[in-house]
């Protein structure tokens, strides 16, 4: 049982870019000052401490439908997030030359239908498509319609309908969304110091971090630190050590670039992957501009080859030189270590092709405010968060080792290298379980569902060689007369539907 006076008095977040800011927010809602300025009955102070000498990676511009139920929870006003960061909505990522030259799919947020008899419709969907006459399954995603028609409006409420089948999520600046997101938590009387910590101070005998001191002396304590500093990993990695699994065998790619362009038109509510020689390409529309970028394997081309790929194939003009970052994909054994818990890129970093960054701080910042300790950190509330955090980081993971794994190419060295390369035992089970009887095995709290598996393997053409016994429950028939009725009311539904530019341009207007 927590006492009073074990409580934590104050948490110092390490870093402000996304993830210090994305931390930061939430905790002032729950502990910082109310609205009018009263205090908090459970308060504690934070305080973030940020470099100026020390930028942050800025990019991270698309983002998975977790950051709405995040936005919601600090009861952000839609229209106003959008202005201030220049969002526009997301239904998900079409994947062009993945699975060979020429391939093209969408991986949409959503279903392909409700589910019949407790199995998946899309699962019901290859049944008919293997007996023939079936055109793809991505006309009865609602999210692939209308991402393919450009066209956007917020999912309706009521009985589940097309209209109301699908999710979405933002493309936005990420440095205007850490801004706004400073300007709620200040308000909510978060402390920000800025300056360069150059030294951390341990309590002797457990090693926990009491303070840590910045370049011109000033020394702030805290109970509980959260490591926000990126791939610099300062407290988790500079002081505890808590070791990193390097996942580059599996991810090879290890670096990129990436330019701001002009806007472009149309502005399509989705993001595109291009694959290219060894590596892949986005685009990702913003209102006041387009971004792009070039991840790759720096072994199989040089950087300036691979700025050269990028240039070549802009969608608008450069507004600035191409951004060089590296990374190395992993992520830490301990990402919560004694009373340390890093968020964001310190934690750990798996490349954005599913623009899993924002999402896995999302999932950091809920588990530290479930297993919220007091002063000590009780070791079980430790060992849960790490183990929570490890199953999202290698689902993931899977999930993402797949675009390459499956892929047909081998029209260049990487491609050869993907098609070839082991995978963890994990994914390795999970396409076994897929290829011998077209079944999808996930758990509860994994970020992607069992519709986001299935676009993937079919998007990259693979099929099952058996099949669900329970399926041929349903008449051929009446299936066949219930995708019609279904693809019928999905092409309706997306005809009723603006533009999404319309509708944005409409919405932060404020109309
Ligand atoms: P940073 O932005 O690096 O911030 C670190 C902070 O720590 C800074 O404020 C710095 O001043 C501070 N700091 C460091 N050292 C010190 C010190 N000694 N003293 C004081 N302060 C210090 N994510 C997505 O969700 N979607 C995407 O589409 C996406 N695309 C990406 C593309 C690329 C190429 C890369 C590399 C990343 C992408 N990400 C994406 C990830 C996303 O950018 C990051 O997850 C996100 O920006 C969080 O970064 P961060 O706050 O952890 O680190």
């Amino acid at each position: 049982m927590t006492s009073a006076d074990q409580a934590i008095r104050r948490i110092v977040i390490v870093g402000g870019g996304t993830a210090g800011w994305m931390t930061a927010a939430p905790l002032s809602q729950m502990f910082g000052t109310r609205p009018g300025g009263a205090a908090n009955p459970v308060g504690c102070e934070i305080v973030l401490v940020e470099s100026p000498d020390i930028g942050t990676v800025g990019v991270g511009e698309a983002t998975l439908p977790s950051i709405r139920y995040y936005n919601d929870l600090l009861e952000l006003d839609n229209a106003e997030f959008m202005r201030k960061t220049q969002a526009s909505f997301k239904l998900g990522i079409e994947f062009k030359d993945w699975g060979h030259l020429g391939n093209r799919f969408f991986h949409g947020f959503g279903g392909f239908g409700p589910a019949i008899h407790n199995r998946s419709s899309v699962a019901h969907w290859l049944r008919l498509h293997q007996a023939g006459g079936m055109p793809s399954h991505e006309e009865w995603s609602t999210a692939t319609v209308m991402a393919r028609r450009n066209r956007f409006t917020l999912p309706e409420g009521g009985a589940p309908s097309a209209a109301n089948s699908y999710s979405y999520a933002f493309h936005f600046d990420a440095g205007l969304y850490a801004a706004f997101l400073r300007e709620y938590a200040m308000a909510r009387g978060v402390k920000r110091e800025e300056g360069t910590i150059v030294d951390v101070s341990l309590r002797p005998g457990d090693g926990f971090v009491t303070a840590v001191t910045l370049a011109d002396g000033r020394r702030i304590e805290g109970d509980l630190f959260i490591d926000c500093s990126g791939f610099r990993a300062l407290l988790i990695e500079g002081v505890c050590r808590a070791g990193y699994e390097d996942w580059t065998h599996w991810l090879p790619c290890d670096s990129a670039q990436a330019v701001p362009c002009d806007k472009t038109l149309p502005m399509t509510p989705y993001t595109t992957s291009t694959a290219h020689s060894a590596g892949w390409q986005w685009r990702i529309p913003l209102q006041h501009r387009t971004g792009n970028g070039h991840v790759y394997c720096s072994h199989y081309i040089s950087d300036d080859e691979a700025g050269r790929v990028l240039m070549s194939h802009l969608d608008g003009a450069a507004q600035d030189q191409p951004r060089q970052l590296r990374f190395k994909t992993g992520m830490r054994r301990r990402i919560w270590d004694r009373n340390v818990v890093s968020i964001g890129l310190a934690s750990g970093f798996l490349e954005p092709l599913e623009s899993t960054s924002l999402s896995l701080i999302i999932h950091g910042v809920s588990a530290l405010v479930e297993l919220f300790p007091d002063r000590a950190c009780e070791s079980h509330l430790v060992d849960e968060y790490n183990r929570r955090m490890t199953r999202q980081y290698e689902s993931i993971r899977d999930f993402i080792i797949l675009h390459y794994k499956q892929t047909r190419r081998d029209d260049s060295e990487f491609w050869r290298y993907c098609k070839g390369m082991a995978v963890p035992a994990t994914l390795a089970h999970q396409m076994e379980v897929f290829r011998r009887s077209g079944r999808v095995t996930i758990l509860d709290r994994d970020s992607f569902g069992e519709d986001s598996w299935w676009s993937l393997y079919l998007g990259l053409g693979m099929q099952p060689e058996g099949s669900d016994p329970l399926l041929r429950q349903v008449e051929e028939g009446v299936l066949r007369e219930h995708f019609k009725r279904l693809h019928m009311a999905v092409a309706r539904t997306v005809d009723g539907m603006p533009d999404h530019a319309a509708y944005l341009e409409r919405l932060v207007a404020g109309g």
